[in-house]
């Protein structure tokens, strides 16, 4: 598949040398997620105090745009608060499923690179699975992972 247009340079940066990545076993109590399409896994640990989120690691395994989807969600959502964070994800989402303009992506850094996916419906699912299971990291109770493994 050609990612010529797709920031292919920061993709693989963040797949190479993924931000906030950490040993399967310091992440005994994060949640799970997976995307059985591409293989693509993600545990993922989001710590909170005062309503800001103070920590957020992962361990993935899977394609480049899932890896380094989870990498650059790590980098954005970690010390934001709260409140900010789900709304982050929110919009992601809806760029991704292609409900608004990818140029939206453009203010968030390298997540701009993610762009692209959108147009790649096979895609969307492994760039937005760590957005996914940071959303519910967030929730108040957590709600059961319908649809989920
Ligand atoms: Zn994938």
């Amino acid at each position: 598949m050609a990612f010529e247009d797709l920031y292919q340079e920061i993709i693989l940066d963040h797949y190479r040398h993924p931000r906030n990545f950490a040993p399967v076993e310091e992440l005994s109590d994060g949640t799970v997620h997976e995307n059985p399409t591409c293989g693509d896994s993600i545990r993922l640990s989001v710590e909170v105090g005062g309503g800001v989120i103070t920590s957020v690691r992962f361990n993935a395994r899977g394609c480049a745009i899932s890896v380094a989807s989870a990498s650059m969600m790590s980098d954005q959502l970690g010390g934001l608060p709260v409140r900010e964070a789900l709304e982050r994800i929110l919009a992601f989402l809806r760029i991704l499923r292609g409900e608004e303009a990818p140029e939206a992506l453009e203010a968030w850094g390298d997540l701009a690179a993610l762009g692209g996916v959108a147009k790649y419906p096979i895609r969307v699912k492994c760039a937005t699975l760590a957005w996914h299971a940071a959303w519910e990291s967030l929730q108040p109770e957590p709600a059961n992972a319908a649809g989920g493994s």
